[in-house]
């Protein structure tokens, strides 16, 4: 029998409703294969631990998560604390701490999804981005003088560095590799962004190369936006600048019907650290504690959890489920525009994944 130590850090809002749901999923998918066995620690790290500690997780927080073997995260976001303190003081200290650099994020239109795009078939929008994880525009390198002042300057400085480059380049290369059309596009800005958007176009012709087998096109950011909405089907990988994906990133959750679904993987490639899965929504404080948060998103974020940890078969089986289920327009939560609850959707998938 595997058992597979996960850190559970639900969060804040209703990442403190989904984390256990998908607990519950996982537990159940290992009493059907007993092989496999999911063993949880509990953090209760974000706003409440920073009303009480005044920071959102310990200093040293990152000690126990090490020996993990993937950290499952629900969001981090509260009213009362600004969101540059909940941010980079939980989430992005985890992601840089283990060096996540890849942040993947699959988009397609699941069964019983109605998409916004009139005349989309689902088959043909089938998108994973790769967002860069680890510099660029969010390196927080910058700062302010003469507040206040009519000269008051501010500046955020974005950093690429040619290792981060390659590295990400190499990652979305390779995943394409691995997707039937082969195919990625490599998001831009270097007419505008003269230096470090020109080094990235030039790093991506240099690590094409290794790469015959798949074809690739550079589209501009602004223009990708456009491209996803009007030529869906052009798209399959995806590869862009932390601030670029991460634009591009809601743009496709909303596309594939609700922010609600949308998975996400922060990974260490490499393996020197646990990788940590996530839905892309936040704490949405406006539905918290009513049981009608989407616990989609968490369970597709726990598929790309057991695909990442090797246990394809058990990540096929939870991604059937999940389908079976959306595919049934009565097991839609509101944001769906349906009337289920949480748990009505947490039950159905349990029922799939036990048969
Ligand atoms: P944060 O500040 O942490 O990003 P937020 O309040 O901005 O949180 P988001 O999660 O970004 O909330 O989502 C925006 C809105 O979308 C929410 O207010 C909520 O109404 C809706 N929403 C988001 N996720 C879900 C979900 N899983 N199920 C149902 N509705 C959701
Ligand atoms: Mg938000």
């Amino acid at each position: 029998m595997k058992t597979y130590k996960i850190a559970s850090i639900p969060g804040d809002g209703i990442g403190k409703e989904v984390i256990p749901e998908c607990e519950k999923v996982l537990n159940a998918l290992s009493k059907k294969h007993p092989e496999v066995a999911f063993e949880f620690e509990h953090f209760d790290w974000g706003g409440d631990y920073y009303r009480k500690h005044g920071v959102m997780m310990p200093e040293d927080g990152l000690d126990p998560l090490r020996s993990k073997d993937a950290i499952l995260f629900g969001s981090a976001g509260d009213p009362d604390i600004p969101d540059h303190i909940t941010l980079w003081g939980l989430r992005l200290k985890i992601c840089q701490g283990f060096d996540q650099y890849a942040n993947v994020r699959p988009t397609r239109i699941l069964p019983g999804i109605q998409t916004p795009l009139r005349n989309c078939k689902p088959e043909q929008l089938d998108w994973v981005i790769v967002r860069e994880n680890s510099e660029g525009e969010y390196a927080g390198l910058g700062g302010r003088a003469h507040q206040g002042h009519p000269i008051e300057v501010a500046s955020d400085m974005s950093i690429l560095t040619r290792v981060g480059v390659e590295r990400i380049q190499r990652f979305a290369f390779k995943l394409a590799q691995s997707r039937p059309r082969k195919h990625l596009t490599v998001i831009t800005k270097s007419n505008a962004q003269r230096h470090g958007m020109v080094m990235w176009d030039e790093i991506a012709r240099h690590v094409a190369k290794d790469f015959p087998d798949v074809t690739w096109d550079k589209e501009l950011v602004d223009a990708a936006t456009a491209r996803m909405v009007n030529r869906p089907e052009s798209l399959d990988t995806i590869v862009a600048t932390n601030l670029h994906a991460d634009v591009l990133s809601d743009l496709a959750a909303a596309l594939a019907g609700s922010l609600g679904i949308a998975p996400t993987a922060n990974l260490d490639p490499e393996r020197r650290y646990p990788s940590m899965f996530e839905p892309i929504h936040g704490s949405a404080f406006d539905i918290m504690g009513k049981g009608l948060a989407n616990p989609i998103g968490t369970f597709w974020s726990a598929v790309m959890m057991l695909d990442f940890l090797g246990e394809k078969a058990l990540a096929g089986k939870l991604m059937q489920a999940i389908e079976k289920v959306t595919a049934n327009p009565k097991l839609h939560t509101g944001d769906l525009g349906g009337t289920a609850k949480m748990a009505d959707v947490t039950h159905a998938v349990i029922e799939e994944v036990s048969k």
